[in-house]
């Protein structure tokens, strides 16, 4: 008989989003035709900028002539657009960042899953709690840790506690790690790191050869102008960190499917024999084997986003949803609740009142409300007794679900 990969066995299999549903569903049943608000989702609502869509329809209608059709293009995308994102992402703030070292995918997701590809067995890894279930997952896949406990940690991993006595900010561990996932402006809490903090991460990675991943993909959020967008704005990052970036979350992408993965050419990590080799060509070189690189008219799209009219667009989304985060932060704290994020980042962390369970709180909130979140605790143990409101909704739904909240729970 053919032999299974036994780490998938250790996966919590998809706890949160099924538990979730499931209880939504249940409610259904018992009150049919109760308007439910879904405020849970990391998935945005609003359409795609114009300027993506002409750029895509004009794309589309090139594939439709002999001259102008398009076949297999570059596995690491197309130089215009690779050049644009090196240009305006990073080298307009600063950021020594070439156009080869850009990679076109069509998702952080699996980005920040396939790098694992590139390193060996053998790093210690660490991620923050509360956690992208995705950081973990792959790792217990490619047999990275151990079994998991109750609380859904997996031995072999090194846990960060993202609290609000560090104010969601990633403790530098007193260990060595090798690996360290980073996620700012942060999914699940909204919160961000300073130019400071960062620095603090390079320092450490540097002194140890450690690899930061930093996930940036909420990037575009970030509206205070202290705070860095890419970790390349930290001096010595090239040494250190890759960075996963997405059009998802600021363009509206997340049924489209672009995003970029920078390798610098400067990244080492250590061979077999304890040399120092760069990383860079064996992702070049997984990216050619294992990928065939994204669609020519989604990168028409992606590149439009750069376009005067794109950026204009890209802004105004950013705007509506970071205004849906204020209202729900607003309101939130009017009723004496503790609530972070939601400024930089499209993600509002709010202390369950009462110092209810994450769940508990999920419960009462759809069964008083029928309004539907996050409960914290799904993405880590340190996450029990908060729970995630997503600012991605139309702004009727954020106002009409902040209005119960207040009719439930007001003085
Ligand atoms: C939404 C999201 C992404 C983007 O994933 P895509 O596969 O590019 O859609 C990456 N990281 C985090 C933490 C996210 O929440």
């Amino acid at each position: 008989m053919a032999i299974l990969n036994h780490h998938y066995l250790k996966l919590k299999a998809g706890y949160l989003f099924p538990e979730i549903a499931r209880r939504v569903k249940a409610f259904a049943d018992a009150h049919p035709g109760a308007d439910i608000i879904r405020l849970g989702i990391g998935d945005v609502t609003e359409p795609l900028p114009l300027a993506c869509r002409q750029a895509m329809i004009k794309a589309v209608e090139e594939m439709g002539s002999r001259d102008t059709f398009k076949g297999y293009g570059p596995e690491q995308g197309y130089a215009w657009l690779r050049e644009k994102i090196a240009q305006q992402d990073f080298q307009s703030r600063g950021c020594d960042i070439g156009a080869e070292e850009i990679f076109v995918s069509d998702g952080s997701k699996c980005d920040t899953g396939n790098i694992l590809d590139i390193f060996g067995k053998d790093n210690v890894i660490a991620v923050t709690d509360p956690v992208y279930p995705v950081y973990v997952d792959t790792n217990v896949m490619a047999g990275h840790t151990g079994e998991a406990n109750e609380g859904g940690e997996y031995s072999g991993l090194v846990y960060l506690p993202l609290t609000a006595e560090n104010n969601f900010t990633a403790p530098i561990p007193s260990q060595k790690v090798d690996l360290i996932y980073l996620c700012f402006p942060n999914n699940p809490t909204g919160a961000t790191a300073t130019k400071e903090h960062l620095q603090a991460w390079v320092d450490y990675a540097r002194a140890r050869g450690s690899i930061i991943f930093f996930d940036a993909a909420y990037e575009a959020f970030i509206t205070d102008p202290s705070l860095p967008h890419s970790i390349y704005e930290i001096d010595g990052a090239r040494d250190c960190a890759i960075e996963f970036r997405s059009f998802s979350k600021n363009a509206g992408f997340t049924g489209t499917r672009c995003a970029f993965t920078v390798v610098p050419r400067t990244l080492k990590a250590q061979t077999p024999d304890g040399a120092a080799a760069e990383l860079w060509p064996l992702w070049n070189r997984r990216q050619s084997t294992k990928f065939n690189g994204v669609s020519y008219v989604v990168q028409r799209g992606a590149e439009a986003v750069y376009s005067p009219e794109g950026q204009a667009q890209v802004k105004d989304l950013i705007q509506f949803y970071l205004e849906n985060a204020r209202l729900i932060r607003d309101e939130l704290a009017a009723l004496g609740w503790a609530v972070y994020g939601g400024v930089n980042a499209p993600y509002v962390w709010v202390k369950t009142p009462q110092n209810l369970s994450s769940w508990d709180f999920f419960d009462l909130l759809l069964d008083k409300a029928k309004v539907v979140g996050t409960p914290g605790s799904g993405f880590g143990a340190a996450g029990e007794g908060y729970f995630r409101i997503s600012a991605f909704n139309s702004r009727e739904k954020v106002q009409e679900a902040m209005a119960r909240l207040t009719q439930v729970f007001g003085a």
